[in-house]
């Protein structure tokens, strides 16, 4: 069994972030399974290397030991790095390319938004034939029917109609870079993943990467276990920023402060007891008592 964690470098870490690795973390120790670090850093514009090493102070902070990945900013750039990994995006590119699963879009931003309104792109230019620029982003052909299920580890059943919610996602940008669809598709798979924790704002995104495993029959993709979590928000009910200055892990820790309160809501994310926890061990030990995890299988 193999997890991992996979922040962005594109700003610094908040609590929700926090939990999210506590729930990997314990899931990973409830089966005696590895734990890697990727980093996803495949858009430079906002990369800072403030932001890796925050990472690596967050972990730390919370008592989270990985057993694979980067242990500094400069491992990270030399060995970790997604731009290294490159050419095995580019390849997998080229396949559903030559097995007509894409085609180009060259709808600029300003007519999706005019045109679709929201993220759901409902294949304006499938039909167009347009040619494959260096320019042009990919889109993936998405039947109408298209419904995407699986067992999740928190939720039981779920079911996705992916045309519906998701519409032809994009899996090559305009600048030549896999989406982020592909490039953690592309991941998980090169690095063995076989439990994927992640909030409730990818359920759509799973779907997506589950359909791209059944385009290639990637049976080790398809068997992923997958456990989406609850967002934790603020209090006006919206998603956690990774701008929201005072609720970043880099101000908690800078105040002195320990992790209790995230580990307290870790546990109640988790369902678990009431005890009183005060660690990170802790709070593994009572998740090993009390499996809060459905499929925890190998
Ligand atoms: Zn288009």
């Amino acid at each position: 069994m193999k997890t991992r964690i996979a922040p962005t470098p594109s700003g610094f870490l908040h609590t929700g972030n926090a939990v999210s690795f506590l729930i990997t973390y314990c899931l990973a120790k409830c089966v005696n399974g590895k734990l890697l670090l990727r980093i996803d850093d495949l858009d430079r514009e906002r990369y800072r290397r403030e932001y890796v090493d925050d990472i690596f102070y967050s972990l730390d902070w919370l008592g989270i030991q990985y057993d694979e990945g980067p242990f500094s900013v400069s491992d990270f750039e030399k060995n970790w790095s997604q731009h290294h990994r490159l050419k095995i995006y580019t390849d997998a590119l080229q396949v559903s390319l030559e097995n007509d699963w894409v085609y180009a879009c060259n709808c600029t931003r300003k007519e999706l938004i005019t045109s679709e309104g929201n993220a759901v792109y409902h294949g304006k230019c499938r039909n167009l034939k347009n040619s494959f620029l260096e320019n042009s982003a990919w889109r993936w052909k998405i039947k109408t029917d298209t419904c995407i299920y699986w067992a999740d580890m928190f939720r039981s059943q779920i079911q996705i109609n992916l045309f519906e919610q998701m519409g032809d996602f994009v899996v090559r940008q305009k600048n030549g870079l896999p989406s982020y669809q592909l490039g953690s598709y592309v991941d998980d798979l090169h690095f063995n993943i076989t439990h994927i924790i992640r909030g409730a704002d990818l359920l759509t995104s799973t779907a997506a990467q589950l359909y791209l495993a059944k385009c290639w029959k990637a049976t080790a993709f398809q068997h992923i276990h997958f456990g989406h979590h609850h967002l934790l928000t603020d209090e006006n009910g919206q998603k956690l920023s990774k701008s929201a200055g005072d609720r970043s892990l880099k101000a908690l820790r800078e105040n002195g402060q320990i992790p209790l309160n995230i580990l307290e809501i870790a546990r109640k994310m988790l369902g678990l007891p009431d005890e009183k926890i005060e660690t990170t061990e802790d709070l593994v030990k009572l998740c090993i008592a009390y499996k809060p995890f459905l499929n925890e299988k190998i």
